[in-house]
């Protein structure tokens, strides 16, 4: 029995391979695939030339007359693929295939078209969620501006308005006091036989002095007694004075608006202390008590 080399013969290991090998193989979708199953039909049409093909192929060195006595199964064969109903079964078969696999193909790719859009909305609707998460942040930092900028300028919170870039700007026309927090010390009127024109507000060295409403700046540098001094023109003519300031800001000719800072308080010209000196001068005209002037703006110290 072990020399038996018939088609009965157990597949040895290598053959056995091929074979599991093939069965891997993907199904191809072209002529080849029909192939087999046009020659699986032969062989069951022809068995006794089945039978001839199958040992033929097993045994080699078989000769050409050895082959004509087996009847020549492989014109049958030939003849059998060229059998028009046969060929156009396989020609079935392979569209059906084809058919099934590329509605297949379109399936997933309208499967995966419709994971990618939800997957699309989730990512914007976090996206939405994080923009109003980021804007309100905003609202509320702008919001705590405002407070803090009107606080400090003594303003209604509704004449501040705050930037994109965060920053505070006081409407248009608003006025403001030239310092936070202003302690008079010394008030408008007759002194040492002359008037002082102005009052003086006790105020440490360095101190911010700001504008008090929109204007233009016609004074910038030292006048005798004022020392260093500033005077704004607003809007509506008023002329403001700032006497014995540290440090200047600004210069002449140039456009301020409410609440900016023109300048440091100081010590400078003719004084017994640190303070600002302010004077009003209405019209650009003759000066005027300012603590009743800025009364008539809202403002009181
Ligand atoms: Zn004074």
């Amino acid at each position: 029995m072990s020399n038996y080399v018939g088609r009965h013969r157990p597949q040895t290991r290598a053959e056995r391979r091929a074979l599991e090998g093939r069965r891997r193989l993907p199904k191809a979708l072209t002529a080849g695939y029909a192939l087999p199953t046009a020659a699986a039909a032969t062989l069951v049409l022809s068995a006794g030339g089945a039978t001839a093909a199958q040992s033929s192929a097993l045994t080699s060195g078989i000769n050409g007359t050895q082959l004509a006595a087996f009847g020549a199964p492989q014109a049958k064969a030939q003849t059998a693929l060229t059998d028009p109903a046969l060929a156009q079964r396989s020609k079935t078969e392979v569209a059906e295939t084809v058919a099934t696999y590329s509605d297949l193909a379109e399936r997933r790719q309208e499967s995966n078209l419709s994971v990618a859009e939800s997957q699309g909305r989730q990512q914007e609707r976090q996206r939405i969620a994080r923009d109003k998460k980021r804007k309100a942040i905003a609202a509320k930092k702008r919001e705590q501006a405002k407070k803090a900028a009107a606080e400090d300028m003594g303003v209604s919170p509704d004449s501040v308005k705050v930037g994109a870039d965060g920053k505070a700007t006081i409407a248009e026309g608003t006025w403001v006091l030239p310092l936070a927090n202003p302690v008079l010390t010394s008030g408008f009127g007759p002194r040492w036989g002359r008037l002082h024109a102005g009052d003086d507000f006790g105020v440490a060295v360095g101190t911010p002095l700001r504008s008090m409403s929109n204007g233009v700046v016609v004074f910038a540098g030292q006048q005798s007694g004022y020392g260093t001094m500033v005077d704004i023109k607003y809007s509506d003519g008023t002329i403001s004075r700032y006497g014995h300031m540290s440090a200047i800001h600004v210069s002449v000719g140039q456009q301020v608006s409410t609440g900016q800072t023109v300048g440091l308080s100081g010590n400078t010209g003719r004084s017994t202390g640190p303070h600002l000196h302010l004077e009003i001068h209405p019209g650009g005209g003759a000066p005027v008590p300012p603590q009743a002037w800025l009364a008539g703006k809202g403002l009181h110290y």
